[in-house]
């Protein structure tokens, strides 16, 4: 074993299982290791560098911005966080945002933006938040309570109080909506619990409920926004306006930055000391994130649904593959070999994939060079094939 992975077993608390990898380096979708093997990388380090490894344009906004300062508190006033806040308004018609560092506090700010206006708007005991199963919104108490699956829950009971989780359908939504529900929350498409898209008609009755019980709709976008899905965030394609959108992970192409935008009825919902974060809207994370959002337009956008119909033409029917599911280039394969075996096989023949729940997950940098795909795609049919 290497120093690194001997440090790592003795001194990092095992949470994760890792893969068997060292990763020195990487440039734009190629990743490598520290004997020099070269990866093609379809994980992004799970749908966070936009735009690949060392990207110039993106190192050059976050490096310009070291160099002028790197932290002030948000006791000040600063360009980046504000520019970005602008932007991120602009492209999506939501009003105001609040910014903090990971998709579970994201979350967390989303769900405390929706508690205060319900209790605001229809008084106590109004704060039930009603999710998905499957769903996966992080790993704090609150967060995980959100989180539709048991498995995530069971060694940290009691959760915080006040979520529900259902099945996507509509008989299951009228039947856990009471005068007790504050809003409903949900992925457009659950990447962790297995790359699903939600039905066009689930989502329309969602619409239609919570409009009738004054409910707040709630997108966690953290996986599947940010272009991901070849539209900016993913409900853009279902016709529908959410109150709330939280998004993390791709948004800053790397460093570490959250953000709950808060639409028209909720804009006013937080008031000085009502919520904060040390390093939210931090400016270096803030000027990688303007880079990366300037980038995300019309034209990489109809690449990214240019090369998911690529990869859904080339995989589906094949043979070890029983099915294909996702939205732009957040892509399940249901394979026939368990995905544990596809994704060693693919790793030794140098593309690193990832996974979800048992499938396989891809989440390749957004511009990811055609060539490297179609080869990456290749690699991959090999290994589903049986042998
Ligand atoms: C990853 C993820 C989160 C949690 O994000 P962290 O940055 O790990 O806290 C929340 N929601 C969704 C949909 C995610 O994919």
């Amino acid at each position: 074993m290497t120093d690194t992975k001997l440090l790592d077993k003795e001194y990092i608390a095992p949470t994760y299982g890792r893969f068997p990898v060292e990763i020195v380096r990487g440039e734009g979708s190629l990743l490598y290791d520290n004997e020099g093997k070269e990866y093609i990388d379809m994980g992004s380090g799970i749908a966070v560098n936009t735009f690949g490894t060392a990207d110039p344009l993106w190192i050059k906004a976050v490096t310009e911005q070291l160099s002028l300062f790197q932290h002030t508190s948000n006791l000040y006033y600063t360009a980046p966080c504000a520019r970005l806040a602008e932007l991120l308004c602009q492209r999506t018609g939501m009003k105001k945002v609040f910014f903090s560092n990971s998709g579970a506090e994201a979350n967390e700010c989303a769900i405390k933006a929706a508690r205060k206006y319900a209790f605001e708007k229809k008084g106590e005991g109004c704060y039930e938040i009603i999710t998905l199963k499957n769903s996966f919104h992080g790993r704090t108490i609150t967060t995980l309570a959100a989180t539709g699956q048991d498995s995530f829950h069971k060694d940290f009971l009691p959760l915080t109080d006040g979520f529900i989780s259902i099945e996507p359908t509509e008989e299951a939504l009228l039947a856990a909506v009471s005068d007790k529900t504050a809003a409903i929350l949900f992925e457009i498409v659950r990447g962790e619990g297995g790359v699903l898209p939600l039905d066009r008609d689930f989502v329309k009755a969602m619409c239609r409920v919570a409009k009738e019980k004054e409910l707040l709709l709630i997108a966690d976008e953290v996986q599947c926004g940010n272009g991901r899905s070849g539209t900016l965030y993913a409900y853009m394609q279902y016709g529908m306006t959410p109150d709330i959108v939280s998004t993390a992970k791709g948004l800053a192409g790397g460093l570490p930055l959250g953000a709950t935008m808060l639409g028209e009825k909720v804009e006013g919902v937080f008031t000085p000391g009502t919520h904060g974060s040390t390093f939210g809207g931090n400016p270096i994370a803030s000027a990688g994130a303007y880079s990366i959002l300037s980038r995300l337009d019309d034209t990489l956008l109809c690449e990214v649904k240019e090369k998911s119909e690529l990869i859904f033409s080339s995989l589906l029917g094949q043979p070890g593959i029983k099915s294909v599911t996702g939205l732009g280039l957040m892509i399940g394969i249901e394979t026939e070999k368990p995905a544990a075996e596809v994704l060693a096989k693919c790793r030794d023949l140098g593309v690193l994939l990832l996974t979800a729940k048992t499938k396989v997950r891809l989440l390749p940098p957004l511009n990811i060079e055609k060539e490297l795909l179609v080869k990456a795609i290749e690699v991959i049919k090999t290994a589903c094939r049986e042998e």
